[in-house]
């Protein structure tokens, strides 16, 4: 793990990459959210974020959060951004601040049963595999507009945007495509069901500045806060 002062200096470097970018793309930093992505690494993750001002983290595994969470403290909102077996949507509406990777539609209704038993609204973003990634989870872009009806049709989910994971490939154009895709995708979404769907969750260590030139709202980065996780 490495130190708080490490830390801040990678959160400096991160913060330098969204300006450039923003600059670049004539986009306001304002309107791009960082998100920490703590999975693997202890609680101290956890607290440097809260420590340089950010107030929620990325995890990918329910399991880990229900270990960490009592740890922390209680301001931090904790989002899920991987993959959600359904036979766990109670335990992630209790852990869960907001779901990113919603990916099918027995998902959805298992969320919107457990928010409805525990009498919570839980926010969600639909996971699209706009990079028709086979390694990938997520709606297919032919599937989105029917995963969005059936998550307006439960009343205690809010879909607040989409989410996206580019396909791991060393030349950043694929990735440039899949979020360009996700925003077109977005708009035809938004104008579609007369939504605002505000959230464009994608961009990460290796891809912040294609997603912020695509139009992404909150890039999830880890390894470039925190180093490798291997
Ligand atoms: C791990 C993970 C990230 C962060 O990836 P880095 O390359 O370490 O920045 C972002 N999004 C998702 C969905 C992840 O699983």
């Amino acid at each position: 793990m490495i130190t708080l002062d490490e830390f801040i200096i990678n959160f400096t470097n991160i913060k330098l990459r969204i300006e450039k970018a923003c600059l670049k793309s004539k986009r306001d930093v304002s309107d791009i959210q960082l998100l920490p992505v703590t999975k693997t690494h202890s609680v101290h993750a956890v607290e440097y974020a809260l420590h340089v001002g950010l107030n929620s983290v990325g995890e990918n595994r329910v399991q880990e959060v229900k270990e960490k969470k009592p740890l922390s403290s209680e301001s931090c909102r904790w989002e899920l951004i991987g993959h959600l077996q359904s036979n766990k949507a109670n335990e992630a509406v209790r852990l869960f601040d907001r779901i990113q990777s919603v990916d099918s539609l027995k998902l959805i209704r298992k969320l919107n049963t457990a928010c409805e038993a525990s009498e919570k609204v839980l926010p969600i973003l639909l996971q699209c595999n706009a990079g028709k990634d086979p390694n990938k989870f997520g709606f297919s872009e032919a599937s989105m507009s029917e995963a969005l009806e059936t998550a307006l049709e439960a009343p205690f989910l809010k879909c607040e945007g989409l989410m996206t994971i580019a396909p791991l490939d060393e030349d950043p154009t694929s990735a440039k495509a899949c979020f360009e895709r996700l925003r077109t995708i977005r708009d035809a979404l938004s104008s579609e069901f007369k939504l605002e769907l505000k959230e464009l969750s994608m961009g990460m260590t290796q891809d912040l500045e294609e997603a912020i030139a695509a139009g992404s709202t909150m890039i999830r980065v880890g390894s470039a806060l925190y180093g490798s996780r291997a």
